[in-house]
């Protein structure tokens, strides 16, 4: 026997409206059925216990298609990724996953990050209750690119894995990658801002194809680094599935991502901190402060420009916030992305789909991912609030009464289930 849950508003991931009073049955980890409350009998759902939630908006587990677990957002991360001990990132990737579960985000897709590996297997047999997890592992790089300097996240630390500079190294990777068991393949196409403003290419359109090509041949999708119209161009020339970042867009090149089906994230929550929180010093005189604070700026306008024509050409936009991989941004603050992309000009019910069916498709997961939807899995939360009318809700603890993973209560909010239905049960 599952259970069933009287909800007052429900967003179902797919419409565009809210549905009013509903009734929602879960078994077995799924959404059974669904139908509006008080026409005529469930049938055999009838006498299934029920929680009350009428004061509440339902909507699929939320997802965030690009973090970083292992990184934390502090000043000194060099230093802290230096001197890790076995084990240390992946201790980080759990606390931080525990914050983002604790915020409704269900599902993450890290786009580069070796401890996670590990976590997202322990996760997956439900010893810890933490969003389930698609690794890219380790990002691939040219050397002296992207991922592999200082401050960035694997090759260096890793005895430079991930670095390849040839069509067959980067096959060599990719296939070494697959072996280990990744989800989808991480390449870096570009540099990030901080360098040439508009982020030169750094890997080859022949690079890039032999990613694809090992990874496509199995199935596995491949997510493109990608700041820069040379790099972007790049990366759509070799079939690549998605553009992280995404800025200096071009209207032609927004037109060949549709006709491509390419994704856009656009990453434009760190862009937002960037220019409303600065950067940490790390040794910057004040100069090179106010220069990265420009080159943030003019990044940003460029994202919010490359946005205009992903939308005007009909490219499909995905929630990512790239939590991990800049300042002052926190693990747990990935609904910051969803308000950035209302800034941009979704809707907030188009952002909420941008960080539910849409991103689940993105991940090859459109089947049974992000949706409220008889036979997909009920990953959802339950908020006292309602996103459609103001996304800013997403971004307060106080506003999340519940969040259920595989229809199993993962976090209580206060307040939720009053009354005879016991979440011990679930
Ligand atoms: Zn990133």
């Amino acid at each position: 026997m599952g259970y069933m849950i009287r909800i007052g508003r429900l967003i179902d991931g797919l419409s565009d409206v809210v549905l009013q009073d509903y009734l929602v049955a879960v078994e077995d980890g799924r959404f059974a059925w669904m139908g509006p409350a008080g026409e005529g009998n469930p049938g055999e759902y009838g006498d299934w216990p029920v929680l009350d939630a009428r004061e509440y908006t339902m909507m699929p587990g939320l997802i965030d298609g690009h973090v970083h677990l292992c990184n934390d957002s502090v000043p000194d991360r060099a230093a802290v990724m230096l001197s890790d001990v076995p084990g240390a990132a992946t201790l980080r990737a759990l606390r931080n996953a525990e914050r983002t579960l604790e915020m409704g985000f269900t599902t993450v897709r890290d786009c580069a990050g070796i401890g996670v590996l590990s976590l997202r297997d322990a996760g997956g047999r439900g010893e810890f209750a933490i969003p389930r997890i698609q690794s890219a592992g380790y990002g691939i790089c040219n050397t002296g690119g992207h991922m592999d300097r200082d401050r960035f996240f694997n090759a260096r630390f890793l005895d430079n894995r991930g670095v390849a500079d040839s069509p067959d190294e980067v096959r060599r990777v990719t296939r070494e990658l697959l072996k280990l068991g990744v989800d989808f393949i991480k390449v870096n196409a570009t540099r990030g801002f901080g360098g040439k403003i508009r982020g030169h290419q750094e890997m080859t359109t022949e690079e890039m194809s032999a990613a694809t090509e090992v990874a496509h041949r199995v199935g596995k999708r491949v997510a493109s680094h990608a700041m820069g119209t040379d790099g972007i161009r790049a990366s759509l020339d070799a079939r690549i599935d998605s553009i992280e970042h995404g800025f200096w867009l071009t209207p032609d090149l927004a037109d060949q991502m549709a006709e491509q089906g390419s994704y856009l994230l656009p990453t434009a929550a760190t862009l937002y901190r960037n220019v409303t929180r600065g950067f940490y010093r790390n040794g910057m005189t004040d100069e090179e402060l106010a220069r990265m604070h420009d080159l943030a700026a003019s990044a940003r306008e460029a994202m919010f420009q490359s946005m205009e024509y992903a939308i005007d050409s009909g490219v499909k936009i995905a929630v990512g916030s790239d939590m991990g991989g800049g300042p002052f941004l926190h693990h747990g603050e990935n609904a910051t992305e969803m308000e950035q992309l209302v800034e941009g000009g979704l809707s907030a019910m188009a952002a909420l789909k941008a960080g539910t069916s849409v991103v689940a498709d993105l991940m090859d997961r459109g089947d049974d991912l992000g949706r409220v939807a008889p036979g997909y899995l009920a990953d959802f939360l339950l908020t006292s609030k309602d996103p459609t009318e103001d996304i800013s809700i997403l971004s307060e603890p106080g506003n999340i009464a519940g969040v259920f993973l595989e229809g199993r209560l993962a976090k209580r909010g206060r307040n939720l289930c009053r009354g005879p239905w016991n979440p011990e049960h679930v």
